[in-house]
C-alpha cells in the first residue's frame, strides 16, 4: 500500500476505493452492512429539503456503482430512514427497483438491501429522515442568540451518517459527494465541501466535495450564518453575534497551516474554513474537512484554548487523509492527530505551553484508565458491536500520543518526522487498518533503525491494556511552579497568577487537595470570581470542585453553566459528581429535565445513562 500518485488524488476516487477494498481491511467492520467487496458507492449526489417545521430532511441519494463481482444487490446502513422509493439508472431512464429494510439493531440501525440488477452503474433512494435523528440537532430560533432563525447541524462520526443518508456507513468507503441543500430564504447552508464566501441568501445551495473522504466527514449545518475572513485561504462561519470574536481567537490559523505542512507535507483540500456552533454542539470540535466545526465554549476571548484548532486541524493529515478502516483503529486517526495537534502548538507557542498541554491531557488519561474496564484501555480495542459512542475516552486520543512521544523519544525527533511525513504521503486518501500500520512501521521504521524497539514492544503498545512501564509521564516545569505556589497558599500566603494561562488554572485547581476548606474555596473566588470565569475550562473545573466541596456560591453558576452548554467533555463530568450523592442527583435530574430540549442526542444519552443508570 506504499504507492506514490503522481496524478491528483481526487482523480483515482475509483482506483482508491478498489484499493482500500482489500478483504483485510472491510471484514473488520463490525459497525456496517456494507459489502464494499461486492459493490462499492465512489460518488454521492444528495438533493434535500431542509424543512424545520418537520425537523426532517428530504429528498434523494444517487450513488454510482462500482462493482467487484456478480453481485445484484447492494447493501447499506440507515437509522430510522423512511425509504419511500429505490431506482436504479437503465436503458437511460429512472427505474423502480426492489429494496428490503431488514429488523432494526440496537447498535447499526437497519441495512438497506437494494436490488441493481446486473449492468445498472447508478442507484437513487429517495428518503427522508426523522425527526429524533441521531446525527442530526434542530434548534428553534429561541434556542440560538439573535432568535431570528433555527439552526440545524449534524454530527456524523462516528457511525450518525446513516441516520440522515442510506450510505455504506464505514470509513473503510472513500467517497466523493455533490449536493444541492434547500433552505428557507435568508439562511445560509454550508457542508463540508467547497463552500462559498458570497452566496446570495436565496435558499437555494450547491456543493461539491471533489477528495474522496470516509462517509462519517459528510456533514451539514444552515442557520443564521455570516462570514469573516481571516486570510485567503481561511474564514470564519458564525452566528453573528460571536463572528468578531471568534475571528479575533483564531487569527493564528493561517500560521498553523504553515507550520504543520513544513512538518508533514501540504495541505490537501484547498480552503480551510472553521464554522462556529451553537452551545449545544455536543464535542469541543468536528473535523470535517474544509470546514471544522468548533464549539462556542473555546472563544474565551484569551486565545488560550486554540489547541482544539490545532487539533481539528491536523486531522486534516491524520483522520481526513489517512482514515482508520474501523471504529477499532480510532487510535490511528485520535492518537496520531493528538501527537500533531502537540506539535503544532509547540511549533507556534513554544516548548513550555505544548509540554504543559500534554501533561494536562495525561492526568485526563489516568482519571480516565481508573474508570475503565482494562479491555477498553487497549489502543487497537474490541468493540464487538457496542456503540463506539459509548466506549469514547481519553485512550485512543493520550494514549496513542503516547505512544507516538514513545517513538520520537526513541528513534529521534528528525528520523520520526520523516517517517510521518512518509506515511501521510503514502496512505493519502486512503483507509488503513490497525494491522496495515504496524505492518508499515515494521518495514519502514523498525527495521531501517535495528535495535531501537521490537515488535513486541509495539505489540504491548498497541494490543495490552494501560500503559507499558516505560511509557513516558508527561510533566511541566510549569506545574511544578504552580504547585509550589499552591503550598505556599495553603499556609496562607498570596499567588502570583498575572502570567497564568488557562493552563495553570487547570492544573491548580484539578490539583488542589480535596479536603481544602471552605474558607480557603471563598478566599479563592472573591480574589479570582473563578464562579463567574468566562473561560468555560476554567468554569467546569472549579464549577466541579464545588460540588466535591458542596460550596453553595457557586450553585447559581452551576445551573446556568449545565443549562446553556451542551458540550458532553464539559457537562458529563458535572453530571456525574452529582449522582455520586442522593440529593444532587436529585437536583441534578431536576436540571436535566430543563436542559435537555437544548442538549443534543448525544448529550442526552451519555448523560441519561449517568443519571438514570437503571434505564
Ligand atoms: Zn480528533
Amino acid at each position: 500500500m506504499a504507492t506514490t500518485y503522481n496524478l491528483k488524488p481526487w482523480a483515482l476516487a475509483a482506483t482508491l476505493v478498489a484499493a482500500a477494498t482489500t478483504q483485510s481491511a472491510l471484514a473488520e467492520d463490525a459497525h456496517s452492512y456494507a459489502k464494499l467487496q461486492e459493490v462499492a458507492t465512489p460518488h454521492l449526489e444528495l438533493d434535500l429539503t431542509v424543512d424545520f417545521a418537520a425537523k426532517q430532511l428530504r429528498g434523494t441519494a444517487t450513488y454510482d456503482l462500482a462493482r467487484h463481482g456478480d453481485a445484484t444487490e447492494v447493501h447499506m446502513d440507515t437509522r430510522e430512514l423512511t425509504i419511500s422509493k429505490a431506482e436504479i439508472w437503465q436503458d437511460n431512464a429512472w427505474q423502480e427497483t426492489q429494496f428490503t429494510l431488514a429488523e432494526p439493531h440496537e447498535t447499526l440501525g437497519q441495512e438497506l438491501t437494494i436490488s441493481i440488477g446486473e449492468e445498472s452503474d447508478k442507484v437513487r433512494i429517495h428518503y427522508h429522515t426523522a425527526p429524533t435523528a441521531s446525527g442530526l440537532q434542530w434548534l428553534t430560533p429561541e434556542q440560538t442568540k439573535s432568535g431570528k432563525f433555527p439552526f440545524m447541524f449534524s454530527q456524523s462520526q462516528p457511525i450518525h451518517a446513516r441516520s440522515w443518508i442510506p450510505i455504506q456507513d464505514t470509513p473503510a468507503l472513500r467517497l466523493t459527494y455533490d449536493a444541492t441543500l434547500r433552505t428557507p430564504a435568508g439562511m445560509l447552508a454550508v457542508m463540508s465541501a467547497d463552500n462559498q464566501l458570497d452566496t446570495e441568501l436565496d435558499g437555494d445551495y450547491s456543493f461539491s466535495m471533489p477528495q474522496p473522504i470516509p462517509p462519517y466527514l459528510i456533514a451539514i449545518a444552515a442557520g443564521e450564518l455570516v462570514v469573516k475572513e481571516i486570510s485567503d485561504n481561511v474564514a470564519v462561519f458564525a452566528e453573528p453575534y460571536i463572528i468578531d470574536d471568534a475571528a479575533w481567537e483564531w487569527a493564528d490559523t493561517p500560521a498553523m497551516i504553515t507550520a504543520t505542512e513544513e512538518m508533514y507535507g501540504p495541505y490537501r483540500w484547498d480552503r480551510y474554513d472553521l464554522l462556529v456552533l451553537p452551545p449545544s454542539f455536543p464535542f469541543g470540535g468536528m473535523e470535517n474537512p474544509r470546514l471544522s466545526f468548533i464549539t462556542p465554549t473555546v472563544v474565551s476571548g484569551d486565545r488560550t484554548l486554540i489547541n482544539l484548532i490545532a487539533h481539528e486541524l491536523a486531522h486534516s493529515w491524520s483522520g481526513n487523509l489517512v482514515t482508520n478502516a474501523s471504529w477499532r483503529d480510532l487510535w490511528l486517526n485520535e492518537g496520531f492527530t493528538s501527537y500533531v495537534e502537540n506539535r503544532i502548538m509547540e511549533a507556534l507557542f513554544g516548548e513550555r505551553r505544548a509540554q504543559m498541554e500534554l501533561a494536562l491531557g495525561y492526568q485526563d488519561l489516568l482519571e480516565n484508565m481508573e474508570r475503565l474496564a482494562p479491555k477498553d484501555t487497549v489502543l487497537n480495542i474490541d468493540l464487538g458491536t457496542r456503540h463506539p459512542d459509548d466506549v469514547f475516552s481519553q485512550v485512543p486520543y493520550v494514549k496513542g500520543q503516547l505512544f507516538l512521544v514513545y517513538l520520537e523519544n526513541k528513534f529521534g525527533r528528525e528520523t520520526f518526522d520523516n517517517f510521518l511525513r512518509q506515511y501521510f504521503d503514502d496512505f493519502a486518501f486512503q483507509s488503513i487498518s490497525t494491522a496495515e500500520f504496524k505492518e508499515y512501521l515494521a518495514r519502514h521504521l523498525l527495521a531501517k533503525n535495528p535495535g531501537v524497539v521490537s515488535m513486541d514492544k509495539v505489540n504491548e503498545w498497541i494490543h495490552q491494556p494501560g500503559l507499558p512501564a516505560d511509557a513516558p509521564q508527561p510533566t511541566s516545569n510549569a506545574f511544578a511552579e504552580v504547585e509550589k505556589q499552591m503550598q505556599r497558599w495553603l499556609k496562607g500566603g498570596q499567588l502570583k497568577t498575572e502570567d497564568w494561562t488557562t493552563h495553570e488554572w487547570l492544573h491548580f485547581i484539578n490539583n488542589l487537595p480535596l479536603d481544602i476548606s471552605s474558607v480557603n474555596m471563598r478566599r479563592l473566588d472573591e480574589q479570582f470570581n473563578l464562579t463567574q470565569s468566562k473561560n468555560a475550562e476554567i468554569a467546569h473545573a472549579w464549577l466541579k470542585l464545588s460540588i466535591v466541596k458542596d460550596y453553595e456560591p457557586a450553585r447559581d453558576r452551576l445551573r446556568n453553566y449545565l443549562l446553556t452548554i451542551g458540550r458532553n467533555k464539559l457537562v458529563s463530568p458535572l453530571y456525574r459528581e452529582l449522582a455520586k450523592r442522593p440529593d444532587n442527583l436529585k437536583w441534578a435530574r431536576e436540571i436535566y429535565q430543563q436542559a435537555k430540549p437544548g442538549y443534543h442526542p448525544l448529550t442526552q444519552t451519555v448523560n441519561e445513562a449517568l443519571l438514570y443508570p437503571q434505564q
